[in-house]
């Protein structure tokens, strides 16, 4: 796990220290999903990751930290509902399938209310997210980054104990830079990349099952290779998918085992074992 130590060494002394756990939560992994860039799916991974842990039996939250876009509430079915609360701390929302999270989206008054915060603020709502909500014992906390490897990315990687981290990319990203600045990240935080995960990197033919790379062929591997990371799966561009998300419906709708190496990845990440009080379980 990643400490204040570390976080100081990667910003300096007036880096910010890491956010306090409450004793109502307890997250025994967290892993955090990062992009270049907007719009290449890193919240349909982070919410694919999820239905699949939660599916094999693991009590699994989101943090969705993506607080300018956040898209994690709408895909698991949770639209037009808030976020409650207990004593001084709030209390996640919790999916059919028992996925918890916290975002944005579930403190505004319309969903659709654009979300202006600048960097201060972000860093306040991740505070909360951390900090004041209830999370209960968690084996997996995913964290659905916001977009990029700028300040704000660093922030609530100085801010969050993260044990590893998942990168996306689409095939019209320029891969190579941007696994050269999530390596660089991860290295100045002294935190594990798990792998890389191509999104939409290929459609398959509907009468032909062959895969078409409509971007031409992907550059994933030999870019992975040459900074000594793992490709943790490619997924392709699926229009049934994008309209379960629309719908609410990714946890019926997401096919099982889509990402065997992603969670077989996650999985791998050593535990921290502790005892939560009370009955938030
Ligand atoms: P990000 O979090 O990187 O901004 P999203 O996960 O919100 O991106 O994805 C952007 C849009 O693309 C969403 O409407 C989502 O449903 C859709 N999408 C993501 N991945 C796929 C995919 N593999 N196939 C089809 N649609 C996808």
């Amino acid at each position: 796990m990643a400490t204040c130590e570390h976080a100081v060494a990667a910003g300096g002394k007036t880096a910010p220290q890491q956010f306090e756990e409450n004793n109502l939560s307890e997250a025994k992994r967290v892993i955090a999903v990062l992009s270049g860039k907007g719009g290449v799916g890193k919240s349909f991974v982070t919410g694919s990751l999820a239905v699949e842990l939660a599916r094999r039996g693991n009590k699994v939250g989101i943090l969705d930290a993506d607080i300018t876009g956040p898209s994690i509430p709408k895909m698991l079915g949770m639209s037009g509902r808030h976020a409650s609360g207990i004593g001084n701390l709030l209390l996640p929302e919790v999916s059919t399938t028992g996925i918890k999270v916290m975002s944005s989206n579930l403190l505004l008054a319309n969903e659709t209310d654009p979300v202006l915060w600048r960097g201060p603020v972000i860093a306040g709502a991740i505070r909360q997210f951390w900090s004041d909500t209830s999370w209960g014992p968690l084996d997996y906390l995913l964290v659905d980054m916001p977009p990029g490897t700028g300040d704000v990315a660093l922030t609530v990687f100085q801010s969050l104990p993260v044990d590893g981290i998942v990168v996306v990319t689409s095939p019209q990203d320029l891969v190579s830079m941007i696994v050269a600045k999530a390596v660089n990240m991860a290295d100045k935080m002294n935190v594990p990349i798990l792998g890389i995960i191509e999104n939409m990197s290929y459609i398959t033919c509907p009468d032909c099952g062959k895969k078409i790379e409509v971007f031409g062929p992907s550059k994933l591997n030999e870019v992975a290779e040459g900074y000594g990371v793992k490709v943790l799966g490619r997924l392709p561009i699926d229009p049934s998918l994008a309209l379960a998300c629309d719908a609410g419906a990714i946890e019926e709708a997401l096919p099982a085992d889509l990402l065997p190496d992603a969670i077989a990845a996650c999985e791998a990440v050593e535990p921290h074992e502790g005892e939560v009080a009370g009955e938030n379980a």
